[in-house]
């Protein structure tokens, strides 16, 4: 590691290389600022980030004044231009939110009413012939059209950020554990790190990125308030892949279940048609997808694509949301804790970043900096 500024080894050491810990260290070194990414993994996204959708979501659903609401439209704003500019790959696809039975109706209705709140561009009703006349395959009683939303390749997303911070003279580096932080009596914090190789170092601003992780890391820093830790939930949600021809075009979504978008349909880059994920509080980190799961998968994706064949889903992969919410408790917003909220300047930690943190993860980045005056 290198990167000398004035009293200090860095000016920002962030924990965790996903797509968050990533676009943190690309908002800093942007603003001229020494930064090293540490990352307990032999290699960067192999966490929440390399388990999910990979859509790049409208940001219809989020409550008025929520983070999510704000940071999925505005971060969404900035990913289709930096994916673009980097040639990483995405497909603006579009998304359909389809009721399946009239009681379905109102709900897409008051969907329809927070995305215009959240100034999402080009929501539209379609009636169920519209929605069939797009998508000949699906049924519908009403749908909504995104036109903004889409799908992206997350680790190409992640690499270019990666080379972002590395042109700017930062460094992402692999097989170091965050171990424990202090904060220094003149300002700044001692890290130490882990591994194989462990090193202490000393930096102006610590932010804390570390996904499922959140909580270890936040309890690992000197003089945390232990009060502003939530508990942690893993919401794990198996995905089915189908094998056969994709039979839509755009992303296809019931509306959100409890805690979660829900099973919803996307056509990968690769053409592939997969479905998820659902949701299942579970208490470790367990990635198997249990085959039996297929009979509730079926019937529920038979309600908007009655022309699903039997026996043509497969297991595919398992993603685990890092929430802060039990079953039954009312989905939070993202914490995004800066100086004002734990009292530690120079100190910005996250917990709860789960979707649509991929979408939002441009605009997080720039709060983070923000938030540290940076
Ligand atoms: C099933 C599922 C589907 C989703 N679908 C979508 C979607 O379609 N669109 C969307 O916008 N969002 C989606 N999300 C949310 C999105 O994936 C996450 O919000 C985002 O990837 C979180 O990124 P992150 O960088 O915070 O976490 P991570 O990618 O988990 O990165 C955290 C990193 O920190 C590292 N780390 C942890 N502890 C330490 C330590 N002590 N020292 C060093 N490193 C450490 C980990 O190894 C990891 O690499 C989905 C999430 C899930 C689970």
């Amino acid at each position: 590691m290198g990167g000398t500024t004035g009293a200090f080894d860095f000016d920002a050491v962030v924990v965790g290389a996903g797509a968050v810990g990533l676009t943190c260290g690309y908002a800093l070194a942007r603003r001229g600022l020494s930064v090293v990414v540490v990352e307990q993994e032999h290699a960067i996204g192999q966490g929440v980030s390399s388990r999910n959708s990979e859509v790049v979501h409208g940001g219809l659903y989020y409550p008025t004044g929520s983070l999510r609401a704000r940071l999925c439209v505005q971060g969404r704003r900035m990913l289709y231009p930096f994916l673009a500019s980097h040639g990483v790959a995405y497909d603006r696809c579009g998304k359909l939110v389809v009721a399946t039975e009239e009681a379905e109706v109102p709900r897409l209705e008051a969907i329809e009413r927070q995305a215009l709140v959240n100034e999402v561009e080009g929501i539209a009703p379609l009636s169920a012939a519209q929605a069939h006349a797009m998508e000949p395959e699906l049924r519908a009683v009403m749908a909504l059209i995104s036109p903004e939303s889409g799908v992206m390749d997350s680790h190409g997303y992640m690499l270019a950020l990666r080379g972002e911070i590395e042109d700017r003279g930062g460094a992402v580096v692999v097989d170091t554990p965050f171990a424990g932080a202090e904060a220094l009596a003149g300002g700044g914090f001692r890290v130490r790190t882990g591994g194989a190789d462990p090193a202490d170092l000393t930096c102006r601003l610590l932010v804390t990125a570390p996904g499922l992780g959140a909580q270890a890391v936040a309890g690992r820093i000197e003089g945390f308030p232990v009060a502003l830790i939530p508990k942690a939930h893993f919401g794990k949600g198996v995905y089915f892949v189908f094998h056969g021809r994709a039979p839509f075009s755009r992303l296809v979504y019931p509306p959100p279940i409890p805690g979660a978008l829900g099973v919803h349909y996307r056509r990968d880059l690769g053409g592939q048609a997969r479905f998820g994920p659902d949701l299942e509080y579970v208490d470790h980190e367990d990635y198997s997808v249990d085959p039996a799961r297929v009979v509730g998968f079926e019937s529920y994706i038979r309600k908007f694509w009655p022309g699903l064949p039997p026996n043509a889903l497969s297991p595919d992969y398992a993603g685990i949301r890092p929430k802060i919410h039990g079953p039954g408790e009312p989905q939070p917003d993202f914490r995004i804790d800066g100086p004002q909220v734990h009292g530690l300047e120079g100190l910005v930690t996250l917990f709860g970043i789960e979707s649509p943190g991929l979408t939002s993860s441009l605009a997080i980045g720039e709060e983070v900096a923000g938030l540290l005056g940076a």
